[in-house]
């Protein structure tokens, strides 16, 4: 007999935010089991824990050492996995809930943000082998020196992707607490639309630029070993959204989605010397504090041999470590400054039919004009533009991109029924 096919299924904080939701996941992932398929779940912290337990470690550190951050935040997805693994028990089935160490996640040291290296999925396909349902510990590892490892935040995604690869799963569920991938934040834009589809190109540049709903390294992570992912609701039946590649979608409209970020920060070195190898200095130190930085400017001095400005953003969270890190390399400029802003955010339309359409830029700044709101930095690439902002404008912008481009789920329903008139 060929071996029951294996799916993996994922559920973020909310859907395990309280004892009954904990028994609604437990009793979904029976019923999968049911359905015939081997089951690997992973589980993020309840609700708000994560949060918690960094405001905890702040509140006894002003800088918690990392290793030690990272013993702590993995214990909130342990939690979910233990009681999830009762309910399920009780169900009248067998589950066997592992931490990312014992479910063989091996990642590198950088804590607090480590990557995957490798999964060893031995113990796993063990216990599916023996009709065992696992539970997966989201968002952890073991780093290649045997220390607790965190992902980054949103890292049970990646978790759940990295395990549907190592075991040849045939989706990777993301169940969540929205109903899939949309064309705009749904908290933000009430009419946005769900996409059936979305490819990977187009998802990677969302993720990249704020829209939480898949961690950007589980993308990354399931373009490059096909893996399947499907978005959708934890609180309803019903298809969410397929993440696919971009020979397999049909459609290729101009804008698919505008995305935002209001944890932001810009920082500006002032008093950059004009010389080779200056920008390399700068960007060096942040790679190897792994500080993740996006949209970068250089101005380059109306006089040679005079001194230039580089601007550059990242998430707030790393704000703090760009400082520290920096600060020995403006001393070696001599006379240069740093000068951050926290306040900043960022509103960025995605579309691959942007490609080979003009026009798109001048339009998405001539409405941000139209809301009067001062376009700071921008950044493009070939599928996305992204304006950087003040920070208590991006739902203002967000709205106003979202309905200029006509991409509300009334607008697409309208062009619909357009379509059938012209039959
Ligand atoms: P989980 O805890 O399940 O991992 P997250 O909070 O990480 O959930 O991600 C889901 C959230 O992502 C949604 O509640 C939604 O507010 C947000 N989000 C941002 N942009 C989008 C988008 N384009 N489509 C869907 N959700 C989005
Ligand atoms: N619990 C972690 C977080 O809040 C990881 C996750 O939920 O994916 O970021
Ligand atoms: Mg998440």
């Amino acid at each position: 007999m060929l071996p029951q096919p294996t799916i993996v299924m994922k559920f973020g904080g909310t859907s395990v935010a309280d004892a009954e939701r904990i028994k609604r996941a437990a009793r979904r992932i029976v019923a999968q089991r049911e359905a015939g398929h081997r089951v690997v779940a992973v589980l993020s912290a309840r609700g708000h824990t994560t949060d918690e337990l960094i405001r905890a470690a702040e509140e006894v550190s002003p800088h918690p050492d990392p290793r030690e951050m990272d013993m702590l935040l993995s214990t909130g997805e342990r939690i979910s996995c233990a009681l999830c693994a009762m309910a399920i028990n009780d169900l009248g089935h067998r589950a066997i809930s592992l931490t990312g160490s014992q479910a063989g996640i091996v990642t590198d040291t950088s804590h607090t943000k480590a990557r995957i290296l490798d999964v060893r999925a031995e113990r796993i396909v063990e216990a599916l082998e023996q009709d065992k349902i696992v539970l997966v510990a989201g968002f952890q590892g073991v780093s290649t020196s045997r220390d607790v490892t965190t992902l980054g935040r949103g890292g049970s995604d990646t978790t759940a992707v990295a395990l549907a690869a190592a075991v040849g799963a045939e989706v990777c569920e993301i169940y969540t607490d929205v109903s899939g991938v949309f064309s705009a934040d749904p908290r933000i834009v009430p009419d946005a639309r769900k996409l059936p589809l979305v490819s990977f190109e187009e998802m990677l540049e969302m993720a990249a630029s704020g829209a939480k709903v898949l961690q950007l390294r589980s993308v990354e992570y399931a373009r490059t070993h096909g893996v399947r992912i499907h978005c959708r609701s934890s609180f309803e039946d019903g298809p969410g959204t397929y993440v696919i590649g971009e020979d397999e979608t049909m459609e290729h409209p101009l804008i698919t989605a505008v995305t935002h970020s209001t944890e932001e920060a810009r920082i500006t070195v002032v008093g950059v010397p004009d010389r080779p190898g200056a920008a390399a200095e700068i960007f060096e130190a942040l790679a190897e504090a792994n500080v993740n930085v996006d949209t970068i400017v250089q101005n380059e001095p109306r006089t040679a041999g005079l001194e230039a400005e580089v601007s550059f953003t990242c998430g707030s969270d790393d704000l703090r470590t760009a400082e520290t890190t920096l600060a020995p390399v403006i001393e070696r400029f001599g006379g240069a400054k740093l000068e951050t802003d926290p306040e900043v955010g960022k509103v960025s339309i995605i579309g691959a039919g942007m490609r080979s359409h003009p026009g798109v830029a001048a339009k998405v700044f001539r409405v941000l004009a139209g809301e009067e709101i001062n376009i700071e930095l921008i950044n493009t690439s070939p599928i996305k533009i992204t304006c950087l902002i003040r920070a208590e404008s991006v739902p203002r912008a967000v709205n106003a991109l979202h309905t200029a481009f006509g991409l509300s789920a009334s607008d697409v329903k309208r062009e619909g029924a357009l379509g059938e008139e012209a039959r």
